[in-house]
């Protein structure tokens, strides 16, 4: 590959002061009308002098805010390798549906009279959701993935007490994402961590050994957060139910299983989605999550309220579930999530399955190549995502972090770097379904080339990155004394 393919940060990126220090005194970025009433002296007690605000022209603010947007570095600029998060890309119809006048408008302390498209919507997106995991009772009402773990922890907190009384433990694998202790500490569980085995998955022997009559169940991720598949997730559930436990399946990372796998005979009790990552609804930086939770009907009865219904092809907002949990967040949750998620799976329909199939082939792709040049720690098939550690650099004194911060200097976002925990100086890499094979193999290149030089020049890495606007931070002190204003 020629030295110019791969995409790198230079170019055109230019300084930016702040708008205070930008401007000359007297430009102005807008034209009143000619006055047409005699001047007047403003009141007594008026404020004579102007505000303090910076004189600018139209084209200077338009610059600044382009410039700023420059800067930064989104899923529509590039490859954005950041594990457990599903950088996907978020198709602009998704945008337009959710700006429809209808939905973006639509208040909601409307009656219900008024609002059976939005609820509709609502009904129909539980419908679906049921559908693509196979336990049907759905509430779109928690607000981001650890919102929706603590509302299925609720869910299972209220289905244990009424069936079997108080229970205090949780188990949670090594591999779960961070939330999950969080989320079951939260609900008032004490937090049991069970260890995965040396395949990166969890075996049936280690829960039969936790799992006891005051434990209210188990928290797995899966796909876990080694990227791999809980095989053992069937026999898992046998063990808990066994014991009047119940199963939760965190979802977040659906992007690998869509049509693929059916949660309910998998014996899952309760599971999550992300919508903004499985679903494409943008995150992170670019807006609020949803974390709709999805039960086992048995369980169906302690949902969130209010609920969507239908009643005689109406839809309504029912409060009437005297063994809910309560609600959890102010209205419905945020619908505008809804919107663009539903019109994402809208648009695909039965194409979601090759969506997850793709996603698993390109990170399978990406660990196959870069196996040779980064240490692959668990060398096996993996879902949507794999994840490698920084052991052959270790020689030659290159951490994670410097690869990752070099990565920058190649143009691409760098993957969620030291998570998992169970992986020393982990490297978590989500392509995602959207990269092409050009794209990988660019990425492929890039650490086949920091590889190369974490050998002969290894001070290129622990100085990276060099061509990002901002260069080197000191991380520390960024943390302890945050400037927030610039
Ligand atoms: C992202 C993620 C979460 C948390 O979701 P948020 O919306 O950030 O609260 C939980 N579990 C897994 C596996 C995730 O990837």
């Amino acid at each position: 590959m020629n030295e110019w393919i791969l995409p790198g940060t230079t170019g055109l990126v230019m300084n930016e002061p702040l708008l205070w220090e930008k401007g000359d005194q007297g430009r102005i970025g807008f034209s009143m009308p000619e006055r047409d009433v005699p001047r007047t002296d403003p009141p007594q007690g008026a404020r004579t002098r102007p505000p303090d605000l910076p004189e600018l022209s139209e084209v200077d603010v338009v610059r600044h805010y382009s410039r700023l947007s420059q800067w930064n570095f989104g899923v529509d600029s590039g490859t954005y390798p950041l594990g457990s998060c599903t950088m996907k890309y978020n198709p602009k119809i998704n945008e337009d549906m959710a700006a429809l006048p209808g939905f973006a408008a639509s208040h909601p302390l409307l009656p219900e009279h008024m609002s059976q498209g939005t609820l509709g919507l609502m009904h129909r997106m539980q419908e679906m959701l049921g559908e693509i995991t196979g336990l049907r009772s759905v509430s779109l009402q928690p607000a981001a993935g650890a919102h929706g773990e603590y509302t299925g922890m609720r869910v299972i907190h209220g289905y244990i007490q009424k069936h079997s009384g108080t229970r205090s433990k949780m188990l949670i694998p090594d591999t779960a994402h961070g939330t999950n202790p969080a989320s079951a500490a939260m609900c008032g569980y004490q937090t049991v961590p069970v260890q995965s085995n040396e395949k990166g998955i969890l075996s049936a022997e280690k829960v039969a050994e936790l799992m006891d009559e005051d434990t209210a169940g188990i928290m797995v991720t899966n796909p876990n957060t080694l990227g791999l598949f809980e095989e053992n997730l069937g026999e898992i559930a046998d063990i808990i139910h066994d014991k009047g436990g119940l199963v939760y399946c965190d979802g977040a990372n659906m992007n690998a299983l869509m049509g693929i796998v059916d949660f309910s005979c998998l014996g899952v009790d309760v599971l999550h989605l992300n919508l903004h990552k499985t679903f494409s609804a943008p995150h992170g930086g670019g807006g609020p999550g949803s974390g709709p939770v999805c039960v086992h009907p048995d369980l169906d009865p302690f949902l969130p309220v209010p609920r969507v219904e239908k009643h005689n092809d109406r839809y309504r907002l029912s409060e009437d579930h005297p063994d809910s949990i309560g609600r959890l967040h102010s209205f419905y949750g945020n619908f505008g999530v809804m919107v663009k998620s539903f019109a994402y799976i809208l648009t695909l329909g039965p194409q979601l399955k090759r969506i997850s199939q793709m996603a698993v082939l390109n990170a399978n792709y990406l660990r196959q190549r870069i196996k040779g040049v980064i240490n692959l720690p668990y060398d096996r098939p993996c879902m949507h995502e794999c994840v490698f550690t920084d052991k052959y650099q270790e020689q030659y004194k290159v951490n994670t972090a410097n690869i990752s911060k070099r990565l920058l200097d190649y143009g691409f976002h760098p993957p969620t770097i030291y998570f998992p925990l169970v992986v020393n100086g982990s490297m978590m890499l989500e392509p995602t379904e959207n990269e092409a094979q050009q794209d990988l193999d660019m990425l492929v290149e890039a650490y086949t080339r920091i590889a190369r030089e974490a050998e002969e020049n290894p001070d290129v890495l622990r100085n990276a990155p060099h061509l990002t606007k901002v260069t080197k931070l000191d991380e520390t002190a960024a943390a302890r004394h945050p400037c927030l204003t610039g």
